[in-house]
């Protein structure tokens, strides 16, 4: 029997298809390799934001992980910050944001340019300075196209994870988006966590009445910074300071106009305070202050100058009323207490020591200041 030549398959022919089809495999094979490869990297990154415990250490990551996570060239995140909330309470709790360059906020959501409605869409395109230039602050050079991407809450516009690459192709607005958008979803949910553990975190340290801190946070950081005193060697003093009469002035003027005084007091004290030191409610009408690295003598003229800021000058209530308002100080420095003892009994001490010697200023007459030692 003959068979026809064009129905049996030349051998070169197989063979070079297996060849090609090896090939193929191969590049498939690694193809695979590489999406697990990025699979398993944004596994990490999620991991690596499901896990920071603050809102700094969440930010940052983002910052320092996606570029390299997403091979990017820009990457920023929006924030919309109504009223400066988060801002104050962020900047209350020692975060810096000179170290966070690329963590922008905006007032109101609509200033982000995402479609209005319940499910604004990624917008991705061609890097325009004109239209991209408030997202990308300080842009890589190069800078080509960029994804801004919806962070979205409870159908709430919280911000915009600003991702921007160099290659031209990276986003274009053909290129499906939810791959973006599930990484925005997870990092959405991220923000919002850190930030209400952070006010949380905040209102359990502050004194709602005149925002300055409370008994809790200076109790905590008064053990921190005698510690670090003593590794550093330096000096901090504490100071309590007792409103004179403030029963009085509460008989005279009424309770809510005594309020207004207790935050008039606050904001005489704080204006005469270096950003280091802390200024608390401790109760009532009785405020602390930790002064660091400062002696007693430099301490005792801080609570001068704060005792002359109250009695040199009336406080001017609602209403065009006038009050004579003075306070009692007591300041007592680390200096006396022993070196080498549990810091949370040598907390005690220095608090107690203040303390004496606020009472030894209230037997002298009050309106002064005194020392302890
Ligand atoms: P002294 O000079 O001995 O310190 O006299 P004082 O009247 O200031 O001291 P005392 O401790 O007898 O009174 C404190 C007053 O402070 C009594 C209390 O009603 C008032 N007070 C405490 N907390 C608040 C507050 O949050 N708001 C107002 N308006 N008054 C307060
Ligand atoms: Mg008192
Ligand atoms: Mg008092």
């Amino acid at each position: 029997m003959h068979q026809p030549d064009a129905v049996l398959p030349d051998l070169h022919d197989l063979v070079a298809e297996n060849e090609a089809l090896r090939a193929r495999i191969g590049h498939v094979m690694e193809q695979a390799q590489r999406n697990h490869d990025i699979m398993c990297r944004h596994q990490a990154f999620d991991l690596e934001i499901v896990g920071a415990a603050n809102f700094p250490q969440l930010v940052g990551t983002i910052f320092r992980l996606l570029p390299v996570v997403s091979d990017l060239d820009s990457v920023t995140l929006s924030l919309v910050d109504t009223d400066a909330d988060i801002y104050t309470v962020m900047h209350k709790l020692g975060v810096d944001f000179e170290t966070l360059p690329d963590l922008l906020f905006c007032e109101h959501a609509v200033e982000l340019g995402f479609d209005a409605g319940e499910r604004p869409r990624p917008r991705l395109g061609a890097y325009d300075r004109a239209l991209h230039g408030a997202m990308f602050p300080q842009p890589a050079p190069g800078l080509r196209s960029v994804a801004l991407v919806p962070l979205m809450r409870n159908q709430r516009l919280i911000g915009s994870l600003n991702l921007g690459s160099n290659d031209s192709e990276r986003f274009t607005p053909a290129l499906g988006t939810d791959f973006v958008e599930h990484m925005a979803s997870i990092i959405a949910i991220c923000l919002e966590n850190v930030i209400s553990n952070e006010m949380l975190k905040y209102i359990g340290l502050t004194d709602p009445l005149t925002g300055i801190y409370n008994r809790r946070y200076i109790d905590r950081r008064l053990v921190e910074e005698i510690a670090r005193a003593w590794r550093q060697d330096y000096q901090i003093a504490f100071m309590f300071i007792d409103v004179d009469h403030f029963k009085q002035v509460n008989d005279k003027v009424g309770h809510q106009a005594g309020d207004d005084v207790l935050r008039e007091v606050a904001a005489r004290i704080k204006m005469e305070l270096r950003v280091s030191d802390a200024l608390a409610r401790f109760g009532g009408e009785e405020f602390v202050v930790l002064l660091i690295n400062a002696d007693l003598q430099a301490a005792a003229r801080v609570a001068d100058r704060i005792r002359a800021g109250m009695a040199d000058k009336p406080f001017d209530l609602a209403g065009g009323q006038y009050l004579n308002v003075s306070v009692s100080i007591g300041v007592a420095a680390l200096g006396a207490c022993a070196r080498g003892h549990a810091v949370e009994a040598v907390a005690q001490q220095l608090v107690a020591a203040a303390d004496g010697a606020l009472y030894r200023a209230k037997e002298a007459g009050r309106n002064r200041v005194v020392t302890a030692g």
